[in-house]
């Protein structure tokens, strides 16, 4: 039935206005490859979603205005709670659902589409291929992203092991959920004559098998995934959740939804690719695992710390910081957790003042999702061009003075480079303890994401300063104003 748009307005109209929402995304995306007009872009994406939407619901009159409106105002009061209370550190379990919610959503709204085209039938009937092969991908790749997306986001929470595990059972397991939801989905696309509202229409449980056999399948290839990996199955998840929905625009004949989708489903993929070269993987290890299975060296390990740990004060360094003509911060998840970047910023910025060379040194995969470092930074103000990234400032720490490790850990642990087959092998890392001394800051001993030791603490040129990363800064600040007063 025509909806209130669609009795208004001619039929072009609805073409115009995906048009719209469609430049509104690619000028969002466009905003948000800069941390400087990051926040910009994040509203025209959003004003474009809204526009999609509210079109797509008044052309077709899919819900009643009064609904539509109480539908809005009850899913953007949970958009607004989660954006006033999830914390940054816990940004990338919540992007991780929503990556899963779009998949999900993407698989029941293709089979809804389905049992909706065959009600409809009043004859003999044959489904056009166009339908059920799309609604099958859409279903496969939904199914995948939304079991896949928890595994994620329960993964990063702490809630499902994080250790990689690689076994020759779990790569038959994947095989065989994949044959089975493919098979599943040709029965779907090759489904003889039937007649409509048919109780035994064959494809009722192909399409329900198919979804069965993807989501064991997004289980399995996500949960042997860990360690160094998890950045870049992120990024995968993120493109696949756009590809399903681009899929499902295709079920359905919607254009946004198609233009929506292939976006997600290409920067997505963009961001795959940087992340496995900033991992320097390739994709295929990354999903079937060759490295990142821990050896159980890293217990052993854990003797490397004794009697080799040698810990400094807030004074200390400072009196090294006051001697220093060149000197790197190098931020880690730790700094996103205490909060302190406007702290370490106060500090860049106090040794800028007294003519020490002074920069940031970024990891890619520092934090917990892409840009993390950049984006905190960039908020407490930092000057884009005192953020370096690996490839630039590797080069310059056998000239530093003094590198402060600020609350990372796996991005500087020098196993990466030395030795096979740990999480993190093969990972490019900050090489600090090039630097004439190191200073790492966080609470303990305790090792960052990957779960192993990190040899570089009981280094002879390491220092710990062990504290919180906001109040150890904002010790560095005070202490050195106070010193060069
Ligand atoms: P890590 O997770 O390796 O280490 C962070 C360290 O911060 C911990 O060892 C912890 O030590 C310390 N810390 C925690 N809270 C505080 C605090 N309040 N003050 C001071 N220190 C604190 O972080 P990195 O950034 O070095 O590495 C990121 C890791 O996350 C990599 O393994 C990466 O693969 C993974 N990852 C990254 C994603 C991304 O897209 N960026 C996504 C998913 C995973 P302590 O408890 O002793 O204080």
């Amino acid at each position: 039935m025509a909806g209130i748009l669609a009795q208004n307005l001619p039929d072009a109209a609805l073409q115009f206005l995906y048009l719209v929402a469609g430049v509104l995304f690619i000028q969002g995306l466009r905003d948000m490859t800069h941390p400087r007009t990051a926040t910009r872009g994040n509203q025209i994406s959003a004003g474009g979603m809204f526009l999609a939407v509210i079109v797509t619901a008044l052309w077709f009159d899919i819900l009643s205005p009064l609904v539509l409106a109480a539908a809005l105002l009850i899913g953007g009061g949970v958009g607004v709670w989660l954006a006033v209370t999830v914390e940054t550190t816990e940004m990338p379990q919540l992007v991780g659902l929503f990556n899963g919610f779009g998949g999900g959503a993407s698989a029941l709204v293709a089979g809804a589409e389905l049992v909706d085209t065959f009600n409809g039938a009043t004859a003999v009937t044959t489904l056009p291929v166009s339908l059920t092969a799309t609604a099958a991908i859409a279903g496969i790749i939904g199914s995948v992203t939304f079991w896949g997306s928890l595994v994620a986001a329960g993964k990063l929470q702490g809630i499902v092991g994080g250790s990689p595990v690689s076994t020759n059972v779990g790569h038959v397991i994947k095989v065989l959920f994949l044959g089975a939801a493919v098979i599943a989905g040709l029965v779907l696309v090759i489904q003889p004559e039937m007649v409509g509202n048919s109780p035994i229409a064959p494809w009722i449980p192909s399409y329900w098998v198919l979804v069965g056999a993807a989501s064991i399948l997004g289980i399995f290839l996500v949960f042997p995934i860990g360690g160094a990996d998890m950045p870049v199955v992120i990024a995968l998840l993120n493109s696949y959740s756009g590809l399903a929905a681009a899929t499902t625009g295709f079920v359905l004949g919607n254009t946004a939804l198609i233009v929506a989708g292939t976006l997600v489903g290409a920067s997505g993929l963009i961001l795959t690719v940087i992340m496995c070269e900033s991992m320097n993987r390739s994709l295929t290890n990354v999903l079937f695992g060759g490295l990142g299975t821990d050896d159980g060296e890293s217990k052993d390990m854990e003797g490397i710390y004794e009697g080799q740990i040698q810990e400094t004060s807030p004074e200390e360094v400072v009196m090294l910081l006051e001697t220093a003509d060149r000197a790197v911060v190098v931020p880690g998840y730790g700094m996103a957790v205490a909060q302190a970047q406007h702290a370490v910023a106060e500090l860049i910025e106090l040794l800028d003042e007294h003519g020490v060379d002074v920069e940031f040194g970024i990891h890619p995969v520092a934090g917990r999702m892409p840009g993390h470092m950049n984006a905190l930074l960039a908020e407490a103000d930092v000057p884009y061009d005192k953020m370096r990234e690996l490839e630039e400032v590797n080069p310059t720490f056998s000239q530093t003075d003094v590198a402060i490790v600020c609350g990372a850990n796996d991005v500087v642990n020098p196993r990466a480079n030395e030795e096979d087959g740990s999480p993190i092998s093969g990972m490019p890392v900050l090489n600090v303890a090039e630097a004439n001394t190191v200073i790492v800051n966080k609470r303990s001993l305790s090792p960052g994401f990957s779960g192993i030791p990190n040899p570089l603490f009981a280094r002879d040129n390491t220092s710990m300063l062990f504290g919180d990363a906001k109040e150890s800064m904002q010790e560095l600040v005070n202490d050195y104003k106070e010193a060069t007063d």
